[in-house]
């Protein structure tokens, strides 16, 4: 018997078997998809390719693993979250969806400013255009494929969640989960449903909007698939970030992880009680079970591995992201490189400053400046940003962290995690699976077919490593820290 999961992330789209006896990973498979890019700021994506790519991905991992169909007892989604999609009935498509790296409401977002207060209250979310309901204001004003679904009572919102769990339900089921519905600035944290007031400001009918469930329930079943047999039910959904937090077993008060993927967002659990945040970090839903809602503060950092991706991609000087680490090593006097600094702002910046409009910045460059010391302050940059969360967390939570478990793609970076443990002067734990969104959603599937308790999920999760850390270079990191600093306050 398996559980099947199923990942759709920024870049690529994930498919997971798992064992649904002994909840071990069995294989999986991944395809990445195009970023659509067609004005400043704007990143889109394309429903019709997402949805290939999950057919492919289940279809590939289910035919190398000569997995009989009917043996699936579950199926589990965790999405890249905010992402907004306009479908119809059908689900068809009728734009493409605007991904939460999309600046294209900054202004509106700023015209909204009198409102601040009142979504952060109501929702947990600062206005940034980072979030759903903007962008679902923006394809209502300026879409019109959504303006005529929208005349014709035939349009749907939803994240990616809905989106897929739609059409993989043969368009029976419209629903999200409380996580996903967390990161829209239109659902009350308290009740966990749709707000009036929120949805009236932001111009979004709630009747365009799916139903809000808990994470782990009967979301529905599969249906009219050429991939995979009727009847299959879909027992968990999560946000990404969400899902992470769960695969790594963060259920008490005060536990809480990183994910090192496109993003890089950390999210610590305040159990049943929500916690506001005074340093810049959301409030959020971390998920709903059994009548029980636990939320999270979460650190929200746009940019993380999209920074070697950028090396990789627009700089070429690397051509895969592993090789940022044998680069970055082979810089053997890093006093030589202090003032260099690459800040990856390339979609502005989230928590805890939130600056829509800040840019990306390599400083500090001397005629000896090389390749090399490029990989080397971009992981350093991107250690940098997660310090500011790690720091807001501290604060917020009034005490130095327990525990620091990381996951995600660019955790298999070594280097990267001792520069973390290094800058933020924290204990840095990696467990077994890092891939740990794609085995929360899966664990959370299981737990919804009756396969598992949460205590299992505990005693699932194990370390693989620790780093700790060093004071080698204190010095050096210290005067970094200041100088990204000093940068981040006099330009944004
Ligand atoms: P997502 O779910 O957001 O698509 P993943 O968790 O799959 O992201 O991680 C992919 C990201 O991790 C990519 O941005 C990639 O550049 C980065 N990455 C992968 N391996 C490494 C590595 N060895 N060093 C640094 N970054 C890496």
């Amino acid at each position: 018997m398996y559980i099947l999961s199923l990942d759709q992330g920024t870049t690529g789209t994930t498919a997971t078997v798992i064992n649904a006896e002994t909840f071990e990973f069995i294989d999986k498979e991944n395809q990445e998809f195009k970023q659509y890019f067609p004005n400043t700021g704007w990143v889109e994506h394309d429903l019709d390719e997402i949805w290939k790519s999950v057919r492919l991905t289940v279809e590939t991992v289910l035919k190398r693993n000569n997995i009989d169909t009917s043996k699936i007892k579950s199926i589990g989604i965790t999405n890249q979250r905010e992402t907004t999609c306009a479908f119809n009935r059908k689900g068809e498509p009728l734009a493409k969806a605007i991904v939460w790296q999309d600046r294209r409401t900054a202004q509106y977002c700023e015209s909204l400013k009198a409102d601040e207060e009142l979504f952060k209250k109501k929702s947990g979310l600062p206005l940034d255009p980072y979030f759903s309901g903007t962008k679902m204001h923006w394809l209502l004003e300026n879409n019109q494929y959504v303006k005529e679904a929208h005349k014709n009572n035939d349009l749907r919102f939803g994240t990616i969640d809905t989106f897929l769990l739609y059409r993989l339900t043969g368009q029976t089921s419209f629903k999200t989960d409380v996580s996903n519905a967390s990161r829209t600035l239109l659902m009350e944290l308290d009740n966990c449903s749709w707000d009036d007031e929120l949805c009236e400001k932001l111009g979004v009918d709630k009747n365009l909007l799916p139903e809000i469930c808990e994470s782990i329930c009967d979301f529905g079943i599969t249906k009219r698939l050429n991939f995979l047999p009727d009847g299959i039910p879909i027992n968990g959904i999560l946000g990404d970030q969400q899902a992470a937090l769960f695969g790594q077993a963060c259920f008490k008060q005060g536990t809480g992880k990183c994910t090192y993927g496109t993003g890089a967002f950390m999210l610590v659990n305040t159990g049943e009680e929500k916690k506001y945040s005074d340093h810049g970090l959301l409030t959020t839903v971390a998920y709903k079970y059994q009548g029980k809602t636990h939320y999270a503060l979460e650190g929200s950092c746009y940019i993380a591995g999209a920074c070697v991706q950028w090396l990789r991609d627009n700089l070429q000087i690397i051509d895969n992201a592993a090789q940022t680490e044998d680069k970055a090593l082979n810089v053997k006097n890093i006093d030589q490189i202090k003032d260099l600094l690459l800040l990856p702002f390339f979609t502005g910046i989230g928590s805890p400053y939130w600056k829509p409009n800040a840019k990306a910045a390599l400083i500090g460059m001397t005629r000896a400046t090389n390749t090399d010391d490029i990989c080397r302050v971009a992981l350093e940059g991107i250690a940098l940003s997660i310090n500011d969360l790690i720091k807001a967390m501290k604060s917020d939570m009034g005490s130095d962290l327990e525990e620091f478990k990381v996951d995600g793609g660019a955790v298999a970076n070594n280097l990267l995690m001792q520069i973390q443990a290094d800058i933020s002067q924290i204990n840095v734990t990696r467990p077994q699976i890092i891939e740990t969104t794609s085995y929360g959603a899966a664990l959370a599937a299981a737990i919804g077919a009756g396969l598992m308790t949460i205590e299992d999920v505990s005693k699932q999760w194990k370390k693989e490593s620790l780093f700790e850390t060093k004071n080698d270079h204190r010095q050096y990191y210290d005067y970094k820290k200041n100088l990204w600093s000093k940068y981040i306050e006099i330009n944004f």
